[in-house]
């Protein structure tokens, strides 16, 4: 539709307030805050110490059914609901990720939210922010020089080389750094060995300071961190090379949560940002918590489909923040249906009634997974100007006749006066009563662990090790860390670990090729498929759109 503005128009039209004022409305005072400009800022650490004892609002976690390339917009609902909930008179927060500019530069666009629920200044959020990013590139690629200069000065840990897992990274998707080799050209430039980048969201830093609980538990974090073995193939960790404290000092402000606000000014923390594919996908803890103490309702957002996103979610962060979701929003779109019910991309704004029934089995795992954590959850459709009448009635009639809680939501056109409904409906859930069921048990095996997620979030028949990940549990055990979580890295697209199968597929083998300690995280990463924790950049990358106007301003940003 061309009469409608691009993200990037409404939102530089939208008429922001001082960030000062928002923060006041929700009792925070100029002394807690840092100011980054007029319109963005930390919370300093003396407020989050004083509201500590402060009692926690109610947990909102949106989450979806696979995506198609585009987006679901699990962003944009997370933003609309915040404000429809603001809309209706409750203390609203909304704490989400931060934008990586991979993605921004690359295939999907930025991370703001879209149309009228977007969070701003959505320019700044999506290039530079505040810094934290760069911080986390900068604390992850000391580590690497500190590594390297620590076995060129004679190698005291006596690491070995070969052994190091500790990658560089850089926040750009860029495939030719994936496999390199370095400290090429003679004795004084260091000892000659294989390496690689990854992308930063991907980078243990970025989960360490995501799953912080305050300044002490970074540092520890930090310095729990392996960085590869020594040449009896024992793990050796930062703490061992001393350096935790200059990290911890690279990363003191990153580690302070960002408070922005919507363009209907509902306060909105954004902070961190690791993928749900290659990562845990969830804001940060410190950003949560905050907004918990802060606000009556908090609205938060984990990555990609609820297979990545909100099963991290469920089994990692809710273990740091010591709470799970008071109700579950799983968004779906009828556009992303019709593609898992066979409807080719190029084709997705025409009817196809039929392709969007054999969809529907994608979102039907997906309900059935958060059921079986025994949450409360409401479906929210995010309308499309394509979708049509008749497909818009299939669709509630299904979930009418599975007695499904949905909402249809229009807050991409809007805003918070398109959430209503959705945000009613999510109201109720909450006010339903539940416990908790976990998936896994984190005395379970790390087989047992990565069983359970295949079989009963993904839907898949069995796992399947290659003999590197075999040798690696069994090394992970000897070394006590089988009691640790498991990050599954995961094609987003499939419920399996193939891209190409949509829908609901059956019988499928997930394999393991390979695991990855994080210490430091508290987790094991675990790589399924041909996942890669570097992507690469389309063959029309997002850049090709991108300008700067002659007073400054940012173009084409989406
Ligand atoms: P996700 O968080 O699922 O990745 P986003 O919220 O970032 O998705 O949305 C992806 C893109 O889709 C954004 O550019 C957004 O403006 C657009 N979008 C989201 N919802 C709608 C809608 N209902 N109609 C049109 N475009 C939408």
């Amino acid at each position: 539709n061309k009469t409608v503005p691009s993200d990037i128009e409404i939102a530089q039209r939208a008429a922001m307030q001082p960030i000062a004022d928002i923060g006041n409305r929700i009792g925070l005072h100029e002394d807690d805050l840092e100011l980054y400009g007029k319109y963005k800022a930390k919370i300093g650490f003396n407020a989050i110490n004083r509201i500590k004892t402060s009692q926690e609002g109610k947990l909102i976690l949106v989450t979806s059914i696979n995506p198609t390339p585009a987006g679901e917009g699990k962003s944009t609902v997370t933003v609309g609901l915040g404000d429809a909930l603001k809309k209706l008179g409750k203390k609203t927060m909304i704490a989400m990720r931060e934008p990586s500019l991979g993605p921004v530069m690359g295939v999907k666009g930025g991370a703001t939210g879209g149309g009228y629920a977007q969070v701003l200044p959505m320019e700044d959020i999506n290039l530079h922010f505040t810094g934290d990013i760069h911080a986390i590139t900068s604390a992850n690629n000391a580590l690497a020089a500190l590594i390297d200069n620590h076995i060129h000065q004679g190698n005291e840990l006596n690491i070995d080389p070969r052994r190091i897992i500790w990658k560089r990274v850089m926040d750009i998707n860029d495939r030719a750094l994936r496999n390199i080799v370095i400290g090429l050209g003679g004795p004084v430039q260091g000892v000659p060995r294989e390496d690689g980048f990854d992308i930063t969201v991907a980078s243990e830093i970025m989960a360490v300071l995501c799953l912080a609980a305050d300044l002490d538990d970074l540092k520890r974090r930090l310095s729990l961190i392996v960085v590869g073995y020594n040449y009896d193939k024992e793990p050796v960790t930062v703490g061992e090379l001393r350096v935790e404290g200059a990290l911890t000092l690279l990363l003191k402000d990153a580690l302070k949560p960002n408070l922005v606000q919507t363009i209907e000014h509902t306060p909105a923390l954004v902070h961190g940002g690791p993928f749900a594919n290659i990562a845990h996908g969830c804001n940060s803890v410190m950003a949560t918590k905050t907004a918990l103490k802060l606000a009556d309702y908090v609205v938060t957002e984990a990555g990609f489909g609820a297979d990545l996103g909100a099963e991290k979610f469920l089994n990692i962060k809710g273990r740091a923040i010591e709470k799970n979701p008071d109700a579950v929003v799983i968004v779906a779109t009828i556009r992303a249906l019709k593609m898992h019910g066979g409807q080719e991309k190029k084709n997705l704004t025409v009817e196809n009634t039929q392709a969007l029934e054999e969809g529907l089995g994608n979102l039907k795992k997906h309900i059935e997974t958060i059921q079986s954590f025994n949450l409360p959850f409401v479906v929210a459709i995010n309308r499309f100007h394509t979708d049509t009448a008749d497909e818009i009635e299939l669709l509630s009639n299904w979930c009418n006749m599975h007695q499904i809680p949905y909402g249809l939501t229009e807050v991409w056109g809007k805003g918070s006066d398109g959430g209503k409904d959705l945000a009613l409906e999510v109201l109720k859930a909450i006010e339903s009563i539940h416990s908790f069921t976990p998936l896994y048990s984190l005395t379970d095996s790390l087989k047992e662990k990565m069983n359970k997620i295949a079989v009963n979030v993904y839907g898949a028949k069995e796992v399947a090790f290659t003999s590197k990940a075999e040798k690696q549990i069994q090394q992970f055990e000897k070394f006590g860390w089988g009691s640790l979580p498991v990050c599954m890295a995961k094609t987003q697209y499939s419920l399996s670990d193939d891209a190409s199968l949509l829908g609901r597929p059956e019988d499928f083998t997930i394999q393991i090729r390979e695991l990855i300690p994080k210490l430091g995280a508290g987790f094991i990463v675990a790589l399924t498929g041909s996942v890669m924790t570097m992507p690469g950049l389309p063959k029309e990358p997002a850049a090709l759109n991108m300008d700067v106007s002659k007073d400054g301003k940012a173009e084409g940003l989406f």
